[in-house]
């Protein structure tokens, strides 16, 4: 029966990275939401139902507009089939649970990011606002209100803390080191965990951020690094990994 739920979970993930790559990409062009329907950004043509299958109607496609063979980029299949992973081990990992209503948040926030980020270089505000709210919502169901504002309060720490490192990164490199969404980003992840966690998920993300940097020095002329989706993976992973502070500082202590 676990096994039905997880492969569940992997084809709503499949669908709903579908949706984030429409939402990643409108989004940032300003465009709706809704309207017009899913089309081809090169020739306009609309797509029907069996192009919007997710995954399959890239492979069947061979990765070309049906209309005007224009390609496809791979990152669209990508997305849906990494969101569809990531929600997959969402359940296994948490069964029915609160907890598996934040994974889920967070790799969706993971997955948007990371189209924005990489495609364009930004993390829009409304993308801040609406999970920020709903991480807020999410304390306030699972630990009660007054430490939701406790939480509320950490995120404002981090917020204050990556300020700092963007302050003294423009200082060391003489450029501008952080960007203005990686900071709000760490402020509403901030309202995950305690703070000592919070600077854990970062470092993670920063050693992973690491060599990919260089791969993006040497690929792209903007040397611009997107920084965004590494923090998160770095949270995702201090998620699945269930680390709490207490366990952190008797690691810290005994090595
Ligand atoms: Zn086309």
């Amino acid at each position: 029966m676990n096994t039905f739920y997880i492969i569940l979970f992997v084809i709503i993930g499949l669908v709903f990275g579908s949706f984030y790559n429409v939402v990643g990409i409108r989004l940032c062009k300003g465009e709706s939401l809704v309207f017009p329907g899913s089309h081809c950004t090169n020739c306009n043509h609309r797509l029907a139902f069996y192009e919007l299958v997710p995954v399959f109607s890239y492979i069947f496609l061979k990765g070309r507009c049906k209309s005007c063979k224009h390609k496809i980029s791979i990152m669209y299949p990508l997305v849906e089939l990494f969101t569809g992973i990531l929600f997959g081990i969402s359940f296994y990992k948490y069964g029915f649970s609160l907890e598996l209503i934040l994974s889920l948040l967070l790799c969706s926030l993971f997955m948007i990011i990371v189209i924005t980020d990489l495609n364009y270089y930004i993390i829009p505000d409304s993308i801040i606002v609406f999970f920020g709210f709903l991480i807020f919502i999410y304390n306030i169901v699972s630990k009660g209100f007054l430490a939701a504002c406790t939480y509320a309060v950490y995120g404002l720490i981090m917020f204050l803390l990556m300020y700092l490192l963007m302050l003294f990164g423009n200082f060391v490199f003489k450029k501008e080191s952080l960007g203005g969404g990686d900071i709000k980003l760490m402020g509403i992840l901030g309202m995950i965990n305690k703070p000592l966690i919070s600077v854990l998920g970062l470092s993670i993300g920063s050693f992973v951020a690491l060599p990919c940097s260089l791969f993006f020095l040497l690929k792209n002329k903007d040397k611009i690094i997107p920084f965004g989706p590494f923090i998160v993976f770095g949270f995702i992973i201090v998620m699945f990994l269930g680390i709490d502070t207490k366990s952190l500082i008797s690691f810290l202590v005994n090595n």
